[in-house]
């Protein structure tokens, strides 16, 4: 059945080392690396937009060709005079890599600040995904005009999906950075926190425990990402369920592993398939991720997937 899916937040232009001293461009956020995968794994009748705000520069041009160039839309996104897309560069020192970011002036935290098209934008889709990312570079103003949004949605009918992604270094203060979590996952229908995250920031001993933590706070739905381990899913009105990790031979670069997920798993979900079967396919995706460099690697090197 056809549908349209949505997913706000922020997409930055990222610089990597190359050869020579060179710097390679390229463009990711967590966001947008799910609606990216979604769009690889959705049937055709299928629309996947990004929401987001970018400037009128060249920078914010060559971000929308290239968001455009991956079958994601572009029609909801705002163009701000005056404002730029962020940017992060990462280092590669002994294979460890490190990350400087130039984002706190950034277009897409002022991505809220319209609610007439933010509103326009949810209520034209059956499926909305944020994450705790996209909720962290927004004042805590334009974070609650989102939240609203999406409570609205939700309350409507709409399937919200949420992904913790806690970032610490994205928050001023840990007790805002969790009340804040806490609100995104009251706003969603589905909630799909990675473990290790969770048990850090939250004290969960468990995958158990944070399925009903997130259960308690109001959604139906969580999916526990959890490494190498196994995926744990509680869908309303099913039996609890584990998917094994696929084996990965060697882990190159796991830039993604949790988006790739996300973006896989709600395509097969929102294709009929049951969420097990979807989650043993996005696990089968992830892992042929991190077996490659950068977070958005191309068709031919994943598992085959939908009919598009
Ligand atoms: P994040 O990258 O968001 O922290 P996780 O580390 O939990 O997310 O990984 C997301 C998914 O990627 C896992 O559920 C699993 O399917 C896959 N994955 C991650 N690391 C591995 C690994 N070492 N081996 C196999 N699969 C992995």
């Amino acid at each position: 059945m056809a549908g349209k899916m949505l997913s706000i937040g922020e997409c930055m232009v990222e610089l990597m080392q190359a050869e020579g001293g060179m710097l390679r461009k390229g463009y990711a956020g967590d966001s947008f690396n799910t609606a990216y995968y979604a769009r690889l794994f959705l049937p055709a009748d299928w629309t996947v937009d990004y929401f987001t705000a970018v400037g009128t520069d060249i920078v914010s041009q060559e971000l929308l060709t290239f968001i455009e160039s991956t079958g994601v839309g572009t029609s909801h996104i705002r163009k701000i005079e005056g404002r730029m897309p962020g940017l992060y560069m990462i280092h590669l020192k002994d294979g460890e890599r490190s990350f400087s970011y130039w984002r706190s002036a950034s277009a897409a935290k002022l991505l809220a600040d319209d609610p007439d098209r933010l509103r326009a934008a949810i209520e034209a889709v059956n499926v909305v995904f944020f994450s705790g990312i996209t909720l962290a570079i927004l004042s805590p103003l334009a974070a609650e005009t989102l939240l609203a949004e999406l409570r609205r949605a939700k309350a409507g009918g709409r399937n919200v999906v949420f992904d913790p992604n806690i970032r610490p270094r994205l928050w001023d203060d840990a007790a805002r950075m969790r009340a804040t979590i806490e609100a995104g996952a009251r706003s969603a229908t589905m909630v799909m926190p990675s473990y290790d995250d969770e048990a850090t920031h939250f004290g969960d001993a468990s995958v158990e425990a944070t399925i009903e933590r997130y259960r308690s706070l109001g959604a139906e739905n969580v999916v526990v990402k959890d490494g190498a381990n196994r995926v744990a899913l509680s869908f309303a009105g099913d039996e609890r369920v584990h998917v094994p990790a696929s084996q990965v031979s060697a882990v190159v670069d796991t830039t993604s592993a949790g988006d790739s997920f996300n973006g896989s798993f709600l395509a097969r979900l929102a294709s009929g398939d049951s969420p097990a079967a979807a989650a043993a396919f996005a696990a089968r995706v992830a892992a042929a991720v991190i077996g490659h460099h950068g977070a958005l690697i191309g068709r031919d090197k994943l598992p085959a997937g939908s009919a598009q």
